[in-house]
């Protein structure tokens, strides 16, 4: 047995799962989050890494292969999930066999027992900030080398450079582990980044324009609104004239507000944020928009779970369920239903807007929530821009599944009242000339 393990074979080891994991995550942005593809590209890319570091072992002894098979092993479950985790269990079994050797049956009783327990673990590990991530991953990491360890000293014990061996695979194990996943997450986050400010980027522009916009139309609106009410007073129109001039007036502090409700796009929320009682704003939202399902053939049903309570401005809450639950009305031409839920998830209200309409492609999906994107022959593009906005302002996210022509899922996680991060600013949009 070598002391040390072969410099070339190590290194060829550490290729293997640098580059097969950092191919992961550079492409993994590319696909649908939750669909097929994404499950096949991660098994195929973490599969054929398993098996390219256990054929490359770079040192073995006594049925021993010495590799980093263990990284992929926990990182399927991780970035995979369970289904993942299950077809490689699978794979590995079967090659593990395949390579025989003295201490086969062990081999596949450890390789199975380390990626249930990192299958245990993952839901953890996905809520997890980065540092957290790679303890949460090393804890399986570090029990499999615990049984690895008196198993090979065991088998090791009167061989030279034993202990020199079990430390440097050891070593080498972890410290690959925390340097993959820290990668991973790095280029993650990177791509995270790139894509907010692009968006931010288009914000400003349309906060901009927004602003100029209703600036020049209101000037025209107040000067007709005080014609209109000076008229009103005037003793020689009838009382049904009143009642016209009365309606004009109404429709002009309807245009008003709606100008207003598009400036605060553009402008920050600066007063202090109340506690919102979410089933109340849904309801209101419901009844606001039941006229307009039943003009769609559209049944909407609504399942509420009290006392869930947000910081924020009710209006804009309002505004931003308005906004989704019109296009999801929208997106069923032929009627359908439409089930609007509220539930707790940990520290977020979790309201999930579920349709049976039209559905998005993944390309669709991708370009939601960019100003002035729009499939509709009259939409605006703006409706959702705006919701993406006021829930990022409330420190929120809202998540989207669909598929074409079965439907459309949008999930728009709420921090509850005492559980708020620190909201995001909308950079670039704090001061619009109004
Ligand atoms: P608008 O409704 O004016 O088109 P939005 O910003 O509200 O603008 O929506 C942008 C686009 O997103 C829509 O044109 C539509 O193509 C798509 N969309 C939004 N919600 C859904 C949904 N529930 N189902 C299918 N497509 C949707
Ligand atoms: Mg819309």
């Amino acid at each position: 047995m070598q002391n040390i393990a072969g410099a070339s074979e190590l290194l060829l080891n550490v290729c293997i799962v640098f580059v097969g994991s950092l191919t992961l995550q550079l492409f993994l942005p590319m696909v649908k989050p939750r669909g097929l593809i994404k499950t096949l590209f991660v098994q195929t890319v973490l599969n054929v890494e398993m098996i390219l570091c256990m054929s490359f072992p770079y040192t073995q002894a006594e049925g021993f292969s010495f590799d980093l098979r263990a990284v992929p092993m926990i990182l399927a479950p991780f970035y995979g999930g369970r289904n993942t985790s299950a077809t490689m269990l699978i794979i590995y079994a079967v090659y593990r066999v395949i390579l025989g050797g003295p201490q086969t049956a062990k081999g596949v009783f450890i390789g199975m027992s380390l990626m249930v327990f990192s299958s245990l673990i993952s839901r953890r590990f996905l809520n997890a900030h980065r540092g957290k991530k790679v303890m949460l991953a090393s804890f399986p990491m570090v029990l499999l080398l615990c049984g690895l360890d008196i198993l090979l000293w065991r088998a090791l014990y009167d061989r030279q450079g034993t202990v020199a061996t079990i430390a440097t695979f050891d070593s080498i194990n972890l410290i690959v582990l925390s340097v993959t996943i820290l990668g991973m997450e790095y280029v993650a986050e990177n791509f995270r980044l790139s894509q907010e400010i692009n968006r931010t980027e288009k914000l400003h522009v349309v906060g901009e324009l927004a602003a100029s916009i209703a600036h020049e139309i209101r000037n025209p609106l107040t000067v007709t609104r005080g014609f209109l009410q000076l008229a009103m007073q005037s003793n020689e129109i009838s009382s049904d004239e009143k009642r016209y001039l009365m309606t004009a007036v109404g429709e002009l502090d309807r245009a008003h507000e709606i100008i207003n409700d598009y400036l605060s796009l553009a402008r920050p929320s600066a007063d202090d944020p109340t506690s919102v009682d979410v089933d109340r704003q849904l309801q209101h939202v419901v009844e606001m928009l039941q006229p307009y399902g039943h003009l769609h053939n559209v049944t909407i049903s609504l399942f509420i779970s009290e006392g869930l309570l947000v910081p924020g401005d009710p209006k804009k809450l309002t505004q931003l369920f308005v906004n989704i639950v019109k296009n999801a009305v929208e997106a069923m031409p032929k009627g359908g239903n439409l089930t609007i839920r509220n539930q707790r998830c940990k520290a977020f209200a979790a309201i999930s807007i579920r349709d049976t309409g039209i559905g998005m492609t993944n390309e669709e999906l991708k370009r939601l929530g960019n100003p002035f994107y729009s499939t509709k022959a009259n939409g605006t593009g703006l409706g959702l821009m705006a919701s993406y906005q006021i829930c990022r302002s409330m420190g929120g996210r809202i998540e989207v599944s669909s598929n074409p022509g079965k439907g459309t899922e949008f999930t728009v996680y709420l921090p509850l009242t005492d559980d708020r991060p620190r909201p995001i600013k909308p950079e670039g949009l704090e001061s619009p000339v109004v």
